[in-house]
């Protein structure tokens, strides 16, 4: 593959995360294509998370490299050396990538519109009327315009998420990454979050989306990687990692979760 590739947005290079005597990336790389879905899959404990919080550098990684639409995250180069960048240029880059965690991580004690207004002025200075009238556009698109000043607790789990995911857009990242984004909700609620990101994904935007939903990997991702004890043990479309995965583990695996 092309090192100097320019529409990789995402890329990944000989990432090793260490925990104590404990290592659980063991040399992951993984290149993301700007407009592309990569569905990550893999049993409990294979690095999933660690690999998503490595990339916005919520992690400090052990070895290797993450760059994203060409700049190092976490790190400056120089010479042959990597220095780890100060917490604020950190935040500055982290305000680029917008992450989606399992249990929604609302602010309870703010209104939606709140949530949504509150990084943009915080964190990037856009005035505050212009962040509110972009979370009202976005809660638009998440299908929760009326909901703007109803507070977390008075919200669904299927709505909680869909309201993290316009808090995530907010930011205009140059990618989301979404960690099992439907694992807390109720079955009957996963659907409407799934929706939100099949239409994020037919509008174009570039993600990581760790799930069990296979399903939902077959219909929209773009690249399905397998990742097994810290490894990505196959990678492709769906059609060839779901139905005529070449590894035992992933046959394995997903006779499991099928
Ligand atoms: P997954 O998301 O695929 O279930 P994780 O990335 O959460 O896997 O975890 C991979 C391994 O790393 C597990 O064995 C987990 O216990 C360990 N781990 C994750 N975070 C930490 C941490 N902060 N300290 C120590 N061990 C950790
Ligand atoms: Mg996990």
């Amino acid at each position: 593959m092309s090192e100097a590739s320019s529409d990789v947005m995402v890329d990944v290079r000989g990432l090793r995360k260490s925990f104590g005597a404990q290592e659980v990336l063991r040399g992951v790389d993984l290149q993301v294509r700007a407009g592309e879905v990569t569905v990550v899959l893999g049993p409990s404990g294979s690095g999933k998370s660690t690999l998503l919080r490595s990339i916005n550098h919520l992690e400090k990684l052990s070895a290797g490299t993450v760059s994203i639409d060409g700049e190092l995250i976490g790190y400056r180069r120089v010479g042959n050396r990597l220095h780890e960048l100060r917490e604020r240029e950190v935040l500055r880059q982290r305000a680029r990538i917008g992450f989606v965690f399992q249990n929604f991580n609302l602010f309870p004690h703010l209104t939606v519109v709140e949530n949504l207004a509150e990084a943009p002025v915080h964190a990037l200075g856009v005035p505050l009327a212009e962040a509110r009238a972009l979370a009202e556009e976005l809660l638009a698109r998440v299908g929760l315009a009326e909901r703007a000043d109803a507070y977390p607790r008075q919200l669904s789990g299927g709505q909680q998420q869909r309201i993290a995911i316009a808090r995530a857009l907010a930011l205009r990242p140059k990618v989301l990454l979404f960690d099992e984004p439907t694992s807390a909700l109720d079955p009957e609620l996963v659907g409407e979050v799934l929706d939100v990101i099949k239409d994020l994904a037919r509008a174009g935007t570039t993600m990581v989306v760790v799930t069990h939903e296979i399903g939902f990997a077959r219909e929209v991702a773009d690249t399905v990687v397998f990742m097994d004890a810290g490894r990505v043990v196959e990678q492709g479309p769906p059609a060839q990692v779901l139905d005529a995965p070449r590894h035992e583990r992933t046959r394995a695996f997903l006779a499991k979760v099928l």
